[in-house]
C-alpha cells in the first residue's frame, strides 16, 4: 500500500532537482536554431543606401505573392531603387525564396519570432519598417 506512494513521492522529489525544461517567457527568450527563418528585412550597403535595385525577382519568386516592389520613377536602369517595397507578413510563409533569389543580397530573413499584433494592418511592413528590422 505504501510502496506506490513512496515511489510517487520519490519521483516528485527527483523532479525538484532537475534542470527545468521550460523557460520564463517572455522575461527569458529562447535562442532560435541556426536554420530558423523569421520574416524578410531589407539591408543597406556600407554607404547607408538601400541595397535593393528594384529588380522584382523576389516579388516574382514569392510563392504567396507577399511582396510588392515599385521602382522610383526617372532613375536610370543602373540606379534603380524601390520607391515602395512592401512585405505582407499575413501572406508570408517564411520560405526564404526571396533571399535566395535576390542578386544583391538586399533581402534577408531575420531571426524574430514575436510577430503577434492586434491589428492585421500592422503586419504589412513597408520599406522603412523592413529597413529598421
Ligand atoms: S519568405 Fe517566402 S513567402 Fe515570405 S516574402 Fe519571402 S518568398 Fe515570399
Ligand atoms: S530581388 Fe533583391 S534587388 Fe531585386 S527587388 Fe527583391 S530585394 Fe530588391
Amino acid at each position: 500500500m505504501l510502496g506506490p506512494l513512496v515511489k510517487g513521492l520519490a519521483k516528485t522529489f527527483e523532479q525538484l532537482f532537475r534542470k527545468p525544461i521550460t523557460i520564463e517567457y517572455p522575461e527569458k527568450k529562447r535562442e532560435v536554431s541556426d536554420r530558423f527563418r523569421g520574416h524578410p528585412r531589407l539591408l543597406r550597403d556600407e554607404n547607408g543606401r538601400i541595397k535593393c535595385v528594384a529588380c522584382h525577382l523576389c516579388e516574382t519568386v514569392c510563392p504567396s505573392k507577399a511582396i510588392v516592389v515599385e521602382p522610383e520613377a526617372g532613375e536610370t536602369i543602373h540606379e534603380k531603387r524601390p520607391r515602395r517595397f512592401v512585405v505582407d507578413l499575413t501572406r508570408c510563409i517564411f520560405c526564404g525564396f526571396c533571399q535566395e533569389a535576390c542578386p544583391k543580397g538586399a533581402i534577408m530573413l531575420n531571426r524574430k519570432y514575436e510577430l503577434a499584433q492586434y491589428d492585421k494592418a500592422a503586419l504589412v511592413y513597408d520599406k522603412e519598417k523592413l529597413l529598421q528590422d
